[in-house]
């Protein structure tokens, strides 16, 4: 439930329709759930990009004065709390530069695992970096490649990344989007019907950005396409072969929004599913189910829904807890959870509770959560967890810790059980979890759960090293 390790991004991006930066304003405010640390935009009117971007929330950085200042009916956006690079200023994105192919700018989400190896060569060849973030590397890839046009070059850097990327472009008269070969991350493609019969096109990271905007959605930008958007029209290619796809399960278990379709599927029914499965797999002799709100709630409802056990909303969430906040001198136990939740003694009081989150990450959450529960007067606190154990660091664009940090990687579930001092403690299988997204033929990742990474992880050590920086 909480955004300490919140470390996604969200990218949007728009062609053909006057009001680009505005939409994109909006896009982002859907997706501002996948990154709060900072945002930008960049539009383009066929001759200039301008860009602005900055620390903080879309609504806070984007006032209309601001949105006034990007003209044009093309437009690309990203939010952003980062998996790779500082956590600065600098690092905001888009990233915008004039090369030889013109200006260009760019946003991403995911992790691009070989940037190291392709900065050094680049730095050794004389490029010059100005921000700590993989994103960058892109653009100097461009920058460098002898293809003539920009989709060439595109191609070009596009082959050498490794790892996970959704990427949307922006020159001065197109937009080109782009999707790594597995397609960790989601990246949907949809339209807007115009005055006169004009179509705009849209993509965003989640489908409850077009839902915002009113805008139609088509289908997802598939692993290894790109698509360019131009005067001529549309194009769609591969630009690399049909390789295994590897989506990322997480965005299912928790990262999108559940009014999303992610990967073609609805999030509710997966998380639904989730917790249906997990009522089945891990019962509990309980009178109420009460979800950690709000990563827990969807599959809460699939657990009572199966189980039959009432669901109430004991805990509840304060939405507006911002990102500084003065604590009191005074030592107050359990501060930080206490100032997020809050519960509802009497639906507690002496009964004994079901507590349903999405994930465990490294325990001390769950521990605090645990905890309030038993002080508000449950019984009983059995935890349920809608997912497998986490036991392997991510290493495409989500920002779990390093083995050391994971509380499965390094404890039996009775273990674990022991120290969020819960009476029972139970986790969906991975088999159950497959099943919930209905992957019948491996099309998704699990390497949090398995340690089994789909791609070769040519410098693991430089990888983890960049993690332990954070
Ligand atoms: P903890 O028990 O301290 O590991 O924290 C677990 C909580 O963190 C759960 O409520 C999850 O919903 C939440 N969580 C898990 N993974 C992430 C993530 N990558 N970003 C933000 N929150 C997360």
């Amino acid at each position: 439930m909480f955004d300490k390790f919140r470390e996604e991004c969200g990218v949007f991006a728009i062609y053909g329709h006057p009001e680009a930066a505005n939409l994109t304003y909006l896009g982002l405010y859907a997706l501002q759930h996948r990154g709060q640390e900072s945002c930008g935009i960049a539009s383009s009117n066929g001759r200039e990009i301008q860009c602005i971007k900055g620390m903080g929330h879309v609504n806070d950085l984007f006032r209309p004065e601001v949105l006034g200042r990007l003209p044009g009916d093309m437009a690309i956006g990203h939010t952003r709390y980062s998996t790779a690079g500082d956590t600065v200023a600098g690092n905001a994105q888009p990233f915008s530069v004039s090369c030889n192919k013109g200006r260009i700018a760019v946003a991403h989400n995911g992790n691009i695992t070989n940037a190291t190896e392709l900065k050094k060569e680049l730095e050794a060849e004389g490029s010059i970096f100005q921000a700590s973030s993989d994103t960058e590397v892109i653009l100097h890839l461009v920058a460098r490649s002898r293809e003539k046009t920009l989709a060439g070059a595109l191609r070009e850097a596009l082959l050498q990344l490794e790892g996970a990327f959704s990427l949307v472009f922006l020159a001065e008269d197109q937009v080109i989007v782009a999707r790594d070969r597995h397609g960790f991350r989601p990246l949907a493609m949809g339209q807007m019907e115009l005055s006169g019969g004009h179509i705009s096109h849209v993509f965003a990271s989640e489908t409850c950005a077009f839902d915002l905007i009113g805008a139609v959605y088509l289908n997802d930008v598939e692993p290894g396409e790109m698509v360019i958007i131009g005067r001529t029209g549309v194009s769609r290619e591969r630009y690399a072969p049909v390789q295994d796809p590897a989506h990322c399960v997480f965005e299912h278990v928790y990262f999108s929004r559940p009014d999303s379709i992610v990967f073609g599927r609805p999030v509710q029914q997966s998380r639904e599913n989730l917790g249906r499965m997990l009522a089945i797999e891990c019962p509990a002799p309980a009178d109420v189910v009460v979800p950690v709100p709000d990563s827990g709630v969807a599959a809460a409802l699939g657990y009572a829904a199966e189980s039959g056990i009432p669901f109430r909303q004991a805990l509840i969430r304060n939405h507006y807890v911002g990102r500084t906040f003065i604590e009191p001198s005074q030592a107050i136990r359990d501060f930080g959870v206490k100032l997020k939740l809050n519960p509802i003694k009497h639906l507690l009081e002496g009964r004994s509770v079901v507590l349903v989150d999405d994930s465990i990450v490294r325990g001390t959450t769950s521990r605090k959560i645990v905890r309030m529960v038993q002080q508000a007067g449950a019984r009983e606190v059995h935890l349920r967890i809608s997912c497998p154990p986490t036991l392997s660091p991510c290493f495409y664009g989500v920002d779990t810790p390093t083995r050391s940090e994971l509380i499965a990687a390094n404890n039996t579930t009775e273990e674990i059980r022991r120290f969020v001092e819960a009476d029972s403690l139970g986790y969906l299988s991975l088999s159950a979890l497959r099943q919930s997204v209905d992957d019948r033929d491996m099309r998704y990742c699990y390497a949090c759960y398995t340690g089994d990474y789909p791609t070769d992880l040519v410098n693991i050590e430089e990888l983890i090293a960049a993690k332990k920086r954070r």
